[in-house]
């Protein structure tokens, strides 16, 4: 499977893959096909998997952690492999991000930066599966000794997106392999190739045998069936809150497996009249439009103070309008292809939904003829009011909504107007104001003056309905681990029956 494009021209014939259980590859009875979504050609060929094959997975998750082949060597040996997988992914960065680009429909430069950021996720992950370590509890008295230790959960199933298959994938998978848990993944069926990659990366990099397996199919027989599954410990999910929500009932009616959840946002761009404005605007732009604002992250609504809004909207519009859109096998594009039909769909009713409730379309709102593809111009609508459905649900899509504000209360209560809680960007030059805003918003993430910063040191996750739990980092990490609580008698027992 070792083969890449020497020139980013398309495929010849679609590229078959199969699935990866307990070392070996299988392939599928049925097989499902993933067209390119800036070219319209078909790419690839996954297997659909059945629920039995998802068992299999299990029992080789199973059996792979209770033999302690990967639970049991020490977290330097875990390190030493998560280190040659980076070395591996260098290698390979170019052929990951060339399939990355064919099934997903974006840029090659950022498929490729992506990767860089993979990459650094398993060298970071390497660091924190040495450091990982419990507690200690000296002041207990003299009769007895505390120990807190961590232990890996075991089984995880770990459920992933089609926005960034491959990154989301490298965020998760060697902070799970640095707590010595197992795993089952399942990525979304219309990008599921970069997945199984990885298993090739990970079989040479040394992981044992049933450590990493991937199941490919839909997401509503084979996913659902991992939120059900009782012999999956816990299951990490990235996507929609619907589905999130299924994954917690599930759950409840099964095993009880510990979720993590990461799910959708509506994230504000707060812009104070003081800031820098046109680096706030760049900002925005590229908050909105960066991989077509298919992003959990993205900042989907700009919350501008009045006094500079209308030139504010203005600097913005200029930007969003010089933005690079096309095919995303060139190298100066900047935002590529809508990846499904489906969400293509949504992005435009949308923009039709704005359009009806008598928001302001100032840029954009129109679909753009490049080839085969789907692209859609990155669209501003101005004068949103709260309760339009623009301004309250997660489009994901390239369209931003702009609200105003007067004073710094008000910014923060337009800034928490959702159900939502996963990221926040905010611009000004004062620091009493930085402070405050970043105290008060509910975010689990937060750019002052800068947007979608960051490295897999810092932990990922969101409040209230954006998710449970954090991702990457050492915080990432022990989410897959457990603690139990050790005393230790010292000395003779001070006897209950005399
Ligand atoms: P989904 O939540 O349906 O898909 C996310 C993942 O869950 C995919 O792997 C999918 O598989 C899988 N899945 C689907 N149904 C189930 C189920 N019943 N049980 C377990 N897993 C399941 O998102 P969509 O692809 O439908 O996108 C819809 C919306 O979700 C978007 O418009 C966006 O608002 C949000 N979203 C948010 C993401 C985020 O990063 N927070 C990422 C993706 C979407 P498969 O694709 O094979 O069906």
């Amino acid at each position: 499977m070792d083969q890449i494009a020497r020139t980013l021209s398309l495929p010849e014939s679609p590229r078959e893959f199969g699935f990866f259980i307990d070392g070996e590859w299988r392939q599928g009875r049925e097989l499902a096909e993933q067209r390119s979504p800036a070219h319209g050609v078909p790419v690839t060929r996954v297997a659909r998997c059945t629920t039995g094959d998802l068992d299999d997975a299990v029992a080789a998750a199973r059996r792979a952690f209770e033999d302690r082949s990967w639970a049991g060597i020490s977290g330097g040996e875990r390190a030493g492999v998560l280190l040659r997988a980076a070395e591996i992914l260098r290698r390979r960065r170019d052929e990951v991000a060339y399939w990355e680009v064919l099934e997903n429909g974006k840029p090659i430069s950022q498929a490729r930066a992506e990767i860089e950021g993979c990459i650094a996720c398993f060298e970071t992950a390497a660091g924190a599966a040495r450091l990982l370590h419990g507690d200690s509890f000296n002041s207990l008295g003299d009769g007895l000794f505390g120990m807190v230790l961590r232990e890996p959960i075991g089984v995880v199933g770990l459920i992933t997106p089609w926005n960034f298959p491959f990154l989301i994938l490298c965020e998760r998978v060697p902070f799970i392999l640095a707590s010595g848990c197992t795993m089952v993944v399942k990525p979304s069926e219309v990008t599921s190739a970069t997945t199984l990659i990885l298993a090739e990366i990970l079989a040479e990099a040394g992981l044992p045998k049933g450590v990493y397996n991937v199941v490919t199919g839909p997401g509503g027989t084979v996913g659902q069936a991992m939120a059900e599954h009782p012999d999956i410990d816990m299951l990490s999910f990235t996507g929609s809150t619907g589905v999130g929500r299924s994954c917690v009932h599930a759950a409840a009616d099964s095993n009880f497996k510990k979720l993590g959840l990461e799910l959708g946002g509506k994230n504000p761009i707060i812009v104070f009249a003081d800031s820098d404005l046109e680096d706030a605007a760049d900002a925005a732009a590229f908050g909105i439009s960066f991989n077509t604002g298919q992003c959990c992250v993205s900042s989907s609504r700009l919350v501008v103070e009045a006094s500079v809004a209308d030139e504010f909207e203005r600097l913005l519009v200029e930007k969003m309008r010089r933005i690079r859109i096309g095919d995303p096998l060139d190298e100066a594009t900047q935002v590529g292809a809508i990846t499904t039909e489906a969400q293509n769909r949504t992005i435009l009713g949308y923009i039709d939904k704005g359009r009806q409730e008598g928001a302001r379309l100032l840029a954009g709102g129109e679909v753009l003829e490049i080839g085969a593809g789907r692209f859609i111009a990155p669209t501003l609508f101005s004068g949103v009011r709260r309760d339009m459905a623009i301004a309250r649900d997660e489009i994901f899509g390239p369209v931003l909504s702009s609200f105003r504000f007067e004073t710094v209360d008000e910014a923060i209560a337009i800034a928490n107007d959702t159900v939502y809680g996963l990221a926040a960007s905010l611009w000004t030059k004062d620091l009493d104001k930085a402070l405050t805003v970043t105290r008060r918003v509910r975010a689990g993430r937060f750019w002052v003056n800068t947007i979608m910063a960051g490295g897999p040191e810092m932990p990922l996750g969101g409040f209230r309905q954006s998710g449970w739990g954090r991702e990457a980092g050492i915080y990432g990490v022990e989410e897959y681990t457990q603690i139990k609580s050790v005393h230790v008698e010292i000395g003779k027992r001070a006897h209950w029956i005399k």
